[in-house]
């Protein structure tokens, strides 16, 4: 992951990362893996449930920490928002099946993928978050022509 970012962009306070999330969420289109990298606190989660609430889903946005992956069907794909924190060994993810949630229909978004080892699919984008001055600095870069669509609109 050498690439320089394709947006960088310093998100003052919660608002500012839930509003990140939403700008997003206009341009998506499965299938999507992304990597949501940054240490406890940084904001990933935040930044997933603005995502969630602006591609219309209305309920309560959880952290998959203890249930690994919250899965919301939503219109034209399935949001699969994943929490690696958790897991003592990369093999946890063969048994826990995650490779049955990856496919055409399906917008991954996984926080702490580097735990899956070479179990986690390779990353069309990196979001990455990182405290600065208060608040949160966005990184966020394609690796593929895919992810490099998503980005169009931002
Ligand atoms: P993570 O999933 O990375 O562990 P969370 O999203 O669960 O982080 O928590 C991030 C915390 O930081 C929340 O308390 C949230 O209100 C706060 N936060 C999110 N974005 C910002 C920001 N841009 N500036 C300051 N605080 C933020
Ligand atoms: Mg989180």
């Amino acid at each position: 992951m050498t690439d320089s970012a394709d947006v960088s962009r310093f998100l003052p306070d919660e608002e500012a990362t839930l509003a990140a999330g939403a700008r997003w969420a206009a341009s998506l289109a499965a299938p999507l893996v992304v990597y949501l990298q940054g240490d406890l606190g940084a904001g990933k989660t935040t930044f997933v449930r603005g995502l969630l609430r602006a591609a219309g889903y209305g309920g309560a946005v959880k952290s998959p920490t203890y249930a690994l992956v919250e899965s919301y069907p939503l219109a034209g794909f399935t949001l699969h928002h994943f929490d690696l924190y958790r897991f003592a060994s990369p093999e946890e993810w063969e048994d826990a099946g995650l490779d049955d949630l990856f496919g055409a229909g399906s917008i991954c978004l996984i926080e702490w993928p580097q735990q899956g080892g070479g179990f986690t699919p390779p990353a069309d984008v990196t979001v990455a978050l990182a405290h600065e001055a208060g608040g949160r600095r966005l990184s966020v870069t394609a690796h593929t022509e895919t992810g490099r669509k998503s980005l169009e609109a931002w």
